[in-house]
């Protein structure tokens, strides 16, 4: 039997993105299909997404969808289907899918992503003519209310099954209980089993406890959200539902990221050829102003947040330079952070490059050249840029944090002894991170250790067929039980 899925989310590249979350929407369609299984993707229309659309043939209209007209345009993501969900008062505007130029949330982000939610539920319980779906699969707060809705309030025809995946337990989709009349659920779904969550309206909350299934995005995050550190006040509903909640690590695309034919390198190199890598790590040193040397060069490209841990490798930075390490990084994020790292640049010329922006081509060539990349996340539901890093040659320094922790194999001495480690993990805190930094640059010293590590890392396979297979997995299972 040929399984037809729905997924539903916020973002997803080559289309709209603005993290990890894109990446992995983009590639699910491709890394289940030959399992037989078809999915298609339903993403808001954002003015980027209709740009990219080109011609969409319209398959579906609402004369009010929570209270504006809305119609579905069929397209193509990759040779898979693609629904965008046109709905010019929710997103024909400039700025970001989330928030406005200035950073600020969108005032009517429940009504924008409770529309996207109700169109996937229509689409998922025969209420589009054409479509038909086993199973819906949301992503994160802004699809999560599509489970709730298949629940309280589905179509006309047989519901699919549900699945929510958490890619971030930060983001939930919290709104005040005034929206709820507007959300057109029936009575029933207000409660502490249905929507309710701390008197208002909270989507993730409301999904995950709707879904029939709960994933995330590594199993050492789907442990850690079942605790009050990591649950961010959802951890009692994951223990409570702990038996549907299971963790896929993501894959990466490798026709996307891989060093072989990765056109944004100044030159292309594999395993066998690291004599090449070089090359980019001049072309990296040359874009960020810093000195030539073989000395160690750590590069950054991430979100510059709390979350991220960037504040730490603030306060270690005059440690690496001062131990002859230098620092590239590229992102972007609080004012405050940014402000900090441009300080650090100017203290340490030559040594400390910043760039604070968001360029796709340079993260691409970073990885390519850097030594080593830092990533010192308080938490981590998987982390993609680990992944580029062990591909590339870039070997990671990583808190031991969910999907970092489950990824990167620490060079202590049992696995330098068997010649598995490929990379350095460090607990919490400034003086772990310094730590992991003073680590790495006297691994680095070894040229033979070092090449050891970069070799096991690009041995790693962190595709998409994995991932693609568990998924695929969790679909069929979810489809038997219809
Ligand atoms: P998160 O989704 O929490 O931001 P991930 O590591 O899962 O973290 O994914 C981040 C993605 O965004 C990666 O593909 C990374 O390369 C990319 N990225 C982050 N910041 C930048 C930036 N400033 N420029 C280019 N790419 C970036």
């Amino acid at each position: 039997m040929t399984l037809s899925i729905l997924s539903v989310a916020s973002e997803a590249v080559p289309l709209i993105k603005t993290g990890g979350l894109a990446d992995v929407a983009g590639a699910l369609p491709a890394a289940v299909a030959p399992h037989g299984i078809g999915v298609t993707t339903l993403l808001p229309g954002y003015p980027k997404v209709l740009a990219g659309l080109g011609k969409g043939r319209a398959v579906h209209r609402w004369d009010s969808l929570l209270g504006t007209p809305a119609r579905l345009l069929k397209g193509q993501l990759g040779d898979q289907p693609l629904l965008v969900l046109d709905a010019p008062a929710l997103y024909d505007r400039s700025g970001g899918p989330y928030a406005d130029a200035a950073g600020k949330d969108w005032a009517d982000n429940w009504r924008r992503f409770a529309a996207l939610a109700r169109a996937a539920a229509d689409l998922a319980s025969g209420a589009v003519k054409g479509q038909r779906f086993d199973v819906c699969h949301a992503h994160d707060w802004q699809a999560a209310m599509a489970p709730a809705y298949l629940r309280y309030a589905p179509g006309p025809g047989r519901a699919a099954r549900s699945v929510i995946t958490i890619h971030n337990m930060a983001f939930q989709g919290q709104f005040g209980a005034d929206i709820f009349p507007a959300l057109g659920l029936p009575a029933s779904a207000w409660g502490i089993d249905g929507v309710e969550y701390h008197g208002g309206v909270g989507f993730l909350k409301a999904g995950m406890a709707a879904a029939d299934a709960i994933t995330t995005v590594s199993p050492s995050y789907a442990a850690e959200i079942a605790t009050a550190e990591f649950g961010m006040g959802l951890e009692g509903l994951v223990r409570a539902r702990a038996d549907r909640v299971t963790g896929i690590v993501n894959g990466i695309d490798p026709a996307v990221w891989n060093p072989a034919i990765d056109p944004d390198l100044a030159q292309r190199f594999t395993a066998r050829t690291l004599g090449s890598r070089p090359a980019n790590k001049r072309a990296v040193e040359s874009a960020f102003g810093l000195d030539t040397g073989d000395g160690p060069l750590f590069i950054v490209v991430s979100r510059l947040t709390w979350q991220k841990a960037m504040d730490l490798l603030l306060a270690a930075i005059d440690h690496l330079a001062g131990l002859g390490g230098r620092l590239a990084l590229l992102g972007t994020g609080d004012a405050a952070l940014e402000d900090g790292f441009r300080a650090a640049a100017a203290r340490h010329p030559g040594r400390i490059g910043v760039r604070i922006g968001y360029d796709e081509a340079l993260s691409h060539l970073m990885q390519g050249g850097g030594d080593a990349i830092l990533i010192p996340s308080r938490f981590e539901p998987c982390g993609l840029t680990q992944l580029y890093g062990l591909a590339y040659g870039c070997v990671p320094v990583v808190a031991r944090t969910g999907g970092l922790a489950d990824t990167v194999i620490d060079a202590n001495v049992a696995a330098l002894a068997t010649g598995v480690a490929t990379g350095v993990q460090h607990g919490p805190g400034e003086e772990a991170l310094r730590h992991a930094i003073s680590r790495t640059i006297a691994l680095h010293a070894n040229p033979a250790t070092w090449r050891r590590l970069q070799r096991n890392g690009m041995a790693a396979d962190f595709s998409w067929a994995r991932s693609g297979a568990a998924y695929a997995e969790l679909y069929v299972q979810l489809a038997g039980q219809a």
